[in-house]
């Protein structure tokens, strides 16, 4: 269980003769941290993170015998939120950082989740906080509002957290939840109308246009997928496709839709406007999605807008944190990276909801991804404060650290599976 296996992380810190893993307990700490420190640039540019070091002054601030929390969590989405119930729950103190740019943030009411089918997304995460709160008082706690984690720096079996109000504080793990971002084309009405009529996501807001007028605007090929994926919800589509479609773009529809021209065109009778999009200008002002009307302006030869409720797009995303970079994060194209149980490349930093490469991206999933990352720095944790009162004299003589370690720590990890499945058979599973 290395962690810091960030070339970044790991060239930097060896070249402060540092210990080279975090969670797995060192005899000795850094040779000399104070030598070390004055040999260290105290100034850290990386990419667009600009980030001072000011500290690593004492052998106690490398490791401290004091943690502020357990976790730190960034982000307050969904993500972040199940994060620190799930902690709270095990006792775990948890300090949440959120700078609040949600990505539904203009979305008016969140759909397909349980209970909250139709919530308003700023009542569900004020009601989720007040009941953390009235319910943990005493584990989870919440930075200043809009509040953003500027840096994270890891010590010998944890991190220290740096915001944008000045603050610090230690943590054994970090849970991130920081969100993507969606890039929309930029063209006059697209920020406006997203998540008010236009939208990626049928399951979010495509039952709002049932029965409605929708467009479907990408390359032909991935258009051709999200026109059927609503065309159970309505018939009444109209794709267009940027622009001219080419031998290319022909192409690649042919191999992922064969006979996509018989089907589509003829069959469904779906009309494909080989035009891009100028504008797009609401008709109304009124803000519930039942009135939703825009007029669609193409480009050139297209004098007439087309008129519709909804508009389907797929775009790009972006991470919304520039912490992944900071941390050197391995990455899975824009996604960050994680194992099965969210863990990120750098050992004791979990990645949960958008910003990971599950590959999937709604609100239950950023639950699920948060409680799966609780549940994993809960244990991990655990073992380590453990292994951290096992006499000196018993690690020497099971033949020296890092080996005694490992597999104490693998060991455990087996038992903590077969006293699961050994209580699931007592109960008759
Ligand atoms: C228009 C639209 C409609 C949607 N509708 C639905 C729906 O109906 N149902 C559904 O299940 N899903 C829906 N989604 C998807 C859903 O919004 C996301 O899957 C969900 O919000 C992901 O949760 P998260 O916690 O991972 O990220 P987010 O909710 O985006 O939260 C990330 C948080 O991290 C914060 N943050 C980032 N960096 C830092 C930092 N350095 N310091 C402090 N804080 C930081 C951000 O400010 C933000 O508050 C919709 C998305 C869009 C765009």
């Amino acid at each position: 269980m290395m962690h810091l296996n960030s070339s970044f992380w790991h060239l930097w810190l060896l070249s402060l003769s540092l210990a080279s893993a975090l969670s797995v307990p060192q005899k000795t700490l850094a040779e000399s941290p104070e030598d070390a420190v004055s040999e260290l640039t105290q100034h850290i540019a990386i990419d667009d993170v600009e980030f001072n070091i000011t500290d690593y002054t004492s052998p106690d601030e490398w490791n401290p015998t004091n943690w502020d929390y357990d976790v730190v969590i960034v982000g307050g989405g969904p993500g972040g939120l199940a994060a620190s119930m799930s902690l709270a729950r095990v006792a775990r103190t948890s300090l949440l950082y959120d700078s609040q740019e949600y990505r539904n943030e203009q979305t008016r009411y969140m759909h397909d989740v349980l209970g909250q089918d139709g919530q308003v997304p700023l009542k569900f995460r004020t009601a989720v906080r007040r009941q953390i709160d009235e319910l943990y008082p005493d584990y989870s706690f919440w930075a200043t509002r809009k509040t953003k984690v500027t840096g994270i720096i890891p010590l010998e079996k944890g991190f220290r957290v740096y915001d944008d109000k000045g603050g610090k504080v230690t943590a054994k793990r970090v849970i991130m939840a920081t969100g993507i971002k969606d890039v929309l084309p930029n063209k006059v009405g697209f920020a406006e109308a997203f998540g008010r009529g236009v939208f990626w996501c049928p399951w979010c807001d495509g039952h709002d246009y049932k029965n409605r007028k929708m467009v479907v605007y990408g390359k032909l090929v991935s258009a051709i997928g999200s026109a059927l994926n609503m065309r159970k919800l309505t018939t009444d589509i109209t794709i267009v496709t940027g622009g001219p479609i080419t031998k290319e773009d022909k192409a690649e529809a042919d191999a992922r839709w064969p006979g996509w021209e018989t089907v589509i065109k003829n069959i469904y009778k779906i009309p494909i406007r080989e035009n891009d999009i100028n504008k797009l200008e609401p008709t109304t002002t009124n803000m519930e999605p039942k009135d939703d009307e825009y007029k669609v302006y193409l480009n050139a030869g297209s004098p007439n807008p087309l008129v519709t409720n909804g508009m389907l797009i797929s775009v790009p995303t972006t991470q919304t944190s520039t912490l992944h970079k900071q941390l050197r994060l391995e990455m899975d194209g824009k996604s960050v990276k994680v194992k099965s149980n969210m863990e990120s490349s750098v050992g004791g930093i979990y990645v949960v909801g958008d910003a990971n490469n599950d590959n999937s991206t709604n609100a239950y999933h950023a639950m699920w991804s948060a409680k799966r990352a609780a549940v994993s720095a809960h244990v991990s944790m655990s073992k380590q404060e453990y292994l951290d009162l096992v006499p000196a004299a018993m690690v020497a003589a099971a033949g020296g650290d890092e080996d005694f370690y490992r597999l104490q720590i693998e060991d455990l990890e087996s038992q903590i599976g077969e006293d699961v499945e050994q209580m699931y058979k007592a109960l008759g599973g």
